[in-house]
């Protein structure tokens, strides 16, 4: 059935699959898509949205390097906000409700229209390694398919165990079956394996709930989208979330269910995302809160089905109900399926390079939640970066990495290899040294260009990020080189509270003052004119306004990056003999050895290795 050898093999198609098998195709590998269920590509196992703080700046990444997830962000949304507005550019984060359904289907469609793409219903039930190589995958029909890189995307499904109250069973997902074979495959040639656990809330009945006891939460009323690319376009109408809270009584009836809960009984003895906890855990981790706030989010535009955000819990399904019924706007509701939670196997990810390939063997690749990871984008992000580093492998050409100040992308590989995880990795732009660099409106500035030079961004993308980058850096220069009078200035100047003009001086520094807006400089001669004539779009005069307005910090991270960079250039000799300094800590000389960094600079980033030890290590490097 398969006789030809595939270039890349991807396993599994959720949202790390999917965008590496999407990467690999389009820089031209000749790729399978292996999937336990073809009906469930690109699946939102938990809640139905894309986006959020930190996560958003990934999804403007993946899609200004070309990888689909911004599109089908778009394509399948019911709702926009674009979260932190009141903060600086930097925390602006995108976010969508998604329409679940659709988010799978539009997936599908993307996927179907990309050329160099093959795809299979199994279950890939083990690795064929030869001499440390990857050479392909053999399924549960015992079908061996060849090729020279394999992705493993297995998500939640590695020996995947389900759990609701006392009752455990079996399962990757809700209503689908655990992968079993490649954990074992793995460990017997030397890799080290570990649990994770993670949990998601019920699913209920929307007619069956009553809003006007709840806080209605609109979209923006000027939505915006992801993609920067001209294939999608803003809502034109929306649907709305709501807001209630827990009380004191729900609390009590949950803590009643307690001695049957997984969590407290020891049945679950892993770890599960600390930023995302159980109902069961707010209780009981912050028993001095009468209430906690839930979100009731719609999972489409056409269906009824409702996701409670903020209920994810894993006691038994009677204490669920029960204490939903308790919640303002759920006396009556009805469930559609109870929470549960997950546990499943994962690989810690000190055993990758930067590519996302494994230490251990030739060929092989590990992205998305296997990697310790949570969340969609955190995998989606990690599927397209191994899918290019696949590709690229194949074609025998060079590795492609981005740097911490390039890319939330980057900080985020770079942490997980370098640091590693003991608890499932979220993304937070507090992980981001240089997140001024790394907004959500720059992600083509930063990304479009390089990945269009490895043969994955298109020249369309391509040509609209060059022509954004034109006429907003023209429009800086034009605001650089126009001056406005204090008669026309001050009135404006008075009634933004900022101190009068006595003589003319340069818009540019102007619109420097905090309190001025883009609205207030718009109102001086030459400038709205400016806009008109050349055809500035509304994404060119933002992106302006950020270059007037944060140009001191965006030039003070630069240098920071350029220093750190510096070390960025000097290169560790794989295999290098730590044992050998004795001038180094005990510490640092045993981490560096498990870690094996490829720069000074990803040395410096291990727990446990001090700057005194990286000046012993630069001597070393002849610096
Ligand atoms: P997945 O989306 O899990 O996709 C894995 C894919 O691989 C599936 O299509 C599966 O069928 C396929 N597959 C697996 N093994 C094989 C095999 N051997 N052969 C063939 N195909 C295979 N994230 C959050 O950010 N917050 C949360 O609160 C949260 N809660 C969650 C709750 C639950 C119950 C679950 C299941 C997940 C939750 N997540 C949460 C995680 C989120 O769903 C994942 O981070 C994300 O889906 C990971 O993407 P992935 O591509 O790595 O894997």
């Amino acid at each position: 059935m398969f006789e030809k050898e595939y270039d890349v093999i991807v396993i599994g198609a959720g949202h790390a699959g999917s965008e590496a098998a999407a990467a690999a195709a389009n820089m031209g590998s000749s790729t399978l898509l292996i999937t336990m269920n073809l009906q469930n590509i690109a699946q939102m196992s938990c809640n139905p949205a894309m986006g959020g703080i930190a996560k958003g700046q990934i999804v403007r990444e993946i899609d200004a390097m070309g990888g689909y997830s911004g599109i089908v962000s778009d394509t399948s949304a019911i709702q926009f906000k674009m979260l932190n507005k009141s903060k600086g550019p930097a925390m602006w984060s995108p976010r969508v409700q998604s329409d679940r359904m659709r988010f799978a289907e539009d997936w599908r469609l993307q996927l179907e229209q990309t050329p160099n793409l093959d795809f299979y219903q199994e279950m890939v039930a083990g690795l064929i390694i030869e001499n440390d190589r990857i050479t392909g995958v053999r399924t549960s029909l015992g079908l061996e398919v060849r090729s020279k890189s394999v992705i493993c995307t297995n998500g939640t499904f590695l020996n995947g165990l389900i759990h609701i109250g006392d009752k455990q069973f079996g399962g990757g997902r809700a209503g689908e079956r655990a992968a079993t074979g490649i954990t074992k495959d793995l460990i017997d040639v030397g890799f080290e394996a570990g649990r994770m656990k993670t949990g998601t809330p019920p699913r209920v009945d929307g007619r069956s709930l009553d809003y006007s006891k709840m806080t209605e939460q609109p979209g923006d009323e000027i939505p915006s989208k992801f993609s920067y690319s001209d294939e999608t376009k803003p809502l034109e109408k929306q649907r709305s979330c709501y807001m209630t809270y827990t009380s004191k009584e729900v609390h009590e009836i949950l803590k009643d269910g307690f001695d049957r809960s997984p969590m407290f009984n020891g049945r679950i003895k892993s770890l599960g995302p600390r930023y995302c906890p159980s109902i069961e855990d707010k209780i009981n981790r912050f028993a001095d809160k009468d209430r906690h706030q839930l979100f009731v989010e719609p999972e489409g535009w056409n269906t009824v089905e409702v996701y409670v955000n903020g209920f994810s819990t894993s006691l038994p399904e009677d204490v669920q109900f029960k204490a939903l019924r308790s919640v303002a706007g759920f006396e009556n509701v009805k469930f559609f399926r109870p929470g549960y939670a997950i546990e499943y196997d994962y690989f810690p990810p000190t055993q990758l390079k930067h590519t996302l390939e494994t230490k251990l063997i030739d060929g092989l690749y590990f992205a998305g939640q296997i990697n310790g990871t949570t969340g969609y984008e955190e995998a989606a992000c990690q599927g397209m970066m191994a899918g290019i580093n696949a590709a690229l492998k194949v074609q025998e050409k060079e590795e492609f990495i981005l740097k911490r100040n390039e890319a939330y992308i980057g900080v985020l590989i770079d942490d997980l290899i370098t640091k590693g995880t003991e608890e499932p990795y979220r993304m937070f732009t507090s992980r981001a040294e240089y997140r001024t660099l790394l907004r959500q409106d720059n992600a083509d500035f930063r990304l479009t260009e390089k990945s269009y030079n490895i043969g994955l961004a298109s020249v369309e993308r391509m040509r609209k990020m060059e022509e954004k980058k034109e006429k907003s850096f023209k429009f800086v220069q034009h605001l650089k080189d126009l001056s406005v009078v204090p008669e026309e200035a001050n009135p404006v100047l008075e009634k933004r509270n900022s101190s009068p003009m006595k003589q003319s001086d340069k818009v540019f520094k102007v619109f420097s003052r905090p309190q001025i807006t883009m609205e207030d400089v718009r109102s001086f001669s030459g400038v709205n004119e400016f806009i008109v004539e050349n055809d500035l779009n509304n994404e060119m005069v933002e992106q302006t306004e950020i270059q007037v307005k944060y140009s001191g910090y965006i030039e003070k991270e630069k240098n920071n990056a350029d220093k750190l960079n510096r070390l960025e250039n000097v290169r560790i000799p794989s295999n290098f003999d730590y044992s050998s300094i004795k001038s180094m800590s005990y510490e640092a000389r045993e981490k560096l050895k498990k870690v094996q960094p490829a720069t000074v600079s990803q040395a410096s980033r291990i727990s446990g290795v001090s700057p005194n030890d990286i000046s012993v290590l630069l001597v070393y490097m002849g610096r």
